[in-house]
C-alpha cells in the first residue's frame, strides 16, 4: 500500500500541473450544521477535478520507454481528461477508453486535448476490457483512474494541503467512487493522527464501495444513470490498493439520493456561486441532508469536480427534467 511518505513525493512532483485549491469557510454551511465548516474546491482545479493530482503523478512516474509507447485508460470523463492534459503537457500519446454513459460534454472536452477517444460498450467493465486489449497490442501503459499507488498518492495531496491551512482539522467528508480519492486522503490524515474522523459519501444508485465494504470482499454493481456520473462504475473485483485502504481507514460511508445530490447542486449555485458536478456534490448533499450533524469541527467538505452541464443546473433550478437526467 501506498505511504505518508509517497504523498510528500507526490506533492514536490505534481507542483507542475496541479495547484493548490482554495479552502474556503462556508457561512450559509457553518450557521446551518452550528459548527466551522470548510469547502475544498476541487471543482476549481485545472482539468475540472482533483483526478489531475493523480494522473499527473502517475504519468510522471513512468520510465522513458513507457512514456515514447504512450498510455491508455478507462473512465467516465475527469480522469480521461485529466490523463489526457497531463499527456499533452509531457508530450505523450493518450488513449482513453470511455463507456456509452459518458456524458458528451466530458468526451469533447476529452478531445479538445488532443488525445484519442473511443467510446465502448455499455459498462465501465466493456471499456475496461478495450483498454486492455490495447495495452497488450500496443504496449500501451494501462493507467487506471483509482486502483493505483502513484494515483492513490496524487489524490492524497489533497490532504496534505487541508492540514497546511487547518492542522486541527476533526473531521473530512469525501465523495467516494473507486476509492482512489478517500484512499489517498484518508491513509495521508490517519497517517497524522488517527483521531481525524474520514467519511466517504456515495450516491444511493450503485454505490460499489459501500456495498463491498458490506459484503467484505469487492462486489460488482449495477450502473445506473444518476446526477453523480463522476461516481459511476465498480471498484474492480481484482481490486487490490482501495478496497483494503478503505477498510482500514475510513470511518464511515453515507449514501445519498438524487434529489438530495440535485438540492446540493443548485444551493451550490445559489448559496456558493459556483458550479458543482453531481458527483463533486454528494458531501454537500449529505451535510444538506442532516447526515452530519454529530460530526466534529472542524469539518471540511471536499468538492471533487466542477465539470457540468450548465443546461442540467438551469433545468435543477427550475425544478424540472429531474426526472429525464
Ligand atoms: C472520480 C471522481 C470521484 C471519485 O473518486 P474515486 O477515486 O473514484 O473514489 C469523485 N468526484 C469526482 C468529480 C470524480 O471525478
Amino acid at each position: 500500500l501506498p505511504t505518508l511518505h509517497d504523498v510528500f513525493l507526490a506533492r514536490s512532483a505534481i507542483r507542475p500541473l496541479a495547484h493548490e485549491t482554495e479552502l474556503r469557510r462556508s457561512s450559509p454551511l457553518s450557521a446551518y450544521t452550528g459548527r466551522d465548516l470548510y469547502l475544498k474546491l476541487e471543482n476549481r482545479q485545472r482539468t475540472g477535478s482533483f483526478k489531475i493530482r493523480g494522473a499527473a503523478n502517475r504519468l510522471l512516474s513512468l520510465t522513458p520507454e513507457e512514456r515514447t509507447r504512450g498510455v491508455v485508460t478507462v473512465s467516465t470523463g475527469n480522469h480521461g481528461r485529466a490523463v489526457a492534459y497531463a499527456a499533452r503537457h509531457l508530450g505523450m500519446r493518450a488513449v482513453i477508453c470511455v463507456p456509452e454513459l459518458v456524458l458528451p460534454h466530458k468526451v469533447a472536452a476529452i478531445r479538445a486535448l488532443d488525445a484519442e477517444v473511443i467510446v465502448a460498450g455499455r459498462t465501465q467493465d466493456d471499456a475496461e476490457q478495450l483498454a486492455l486489449d490495447l495495452s497488450a497490442a500496443q504496449g500501451l501503459t494501462l493507467v487506471s483512474p483509482f486502483d493505483d499507488p502513484q494515483v492513490i498518492a496524487g489524490q492524497g495531496t489533497i490532504a496534505l494541503e487541508l492540514l497546511d491551512v487547518l492542522p486541527d482539522i476533526a473531521t473530512v467528508i469525501v465523495p467516494l467512487s473507486g476509492g482512489g480519492l478517500i484512499g489517498g486522503i484518508a491513509l495521508a490524515l490517519k497517517s497524522v493522527s488517527s483521531r481525524i474522523h474520514v467519511v466517504g459519501v456515495s450516491m444511493e444508485r450503485g454505490p460499489a464501495m459501500y456495498d463491498s465494504l458490506l459484503a467484505g470482499h469487492p462486489v460488482p454493481v449495477e450502473e445506473e444513470p444518476t446526477l453523480a456520473d463522476s461516481l459511476i462504475g465498480g471498484i474492480g473485483l481484482d481490486n487490490r490498493y482501495t478496497f483494503p485502504l478503505v477498510q482500514k481507514y475510513v470511518d464511515e460511508v453515507v449514501l445519498v439520493n438524487e434529489d438530495e445530490i440535485a438540492a446540493a447542486m443548485v444551493y451550490a449555485v445559489q448559496r456558493e456561486q459556483m458550479l458543482v458536478e453531481g458527483g463533486g456534490a454528494v458531501g454537500l448533499a449529505m451535510v444538506l441532508a442532516g447526515k452530519a450533524t454529530p460530526l466534529s469541527a472542524p469539518m471540511a467538505v471536499v468538492i471533487s469536480g466542477g465539470n457540468v452541464d450548465k443546461q442540467i443546473v438551469v433545468k435543477l433550478i427550475a425544478g424540472a427534467g429531474r426526472e429525464t437526467l
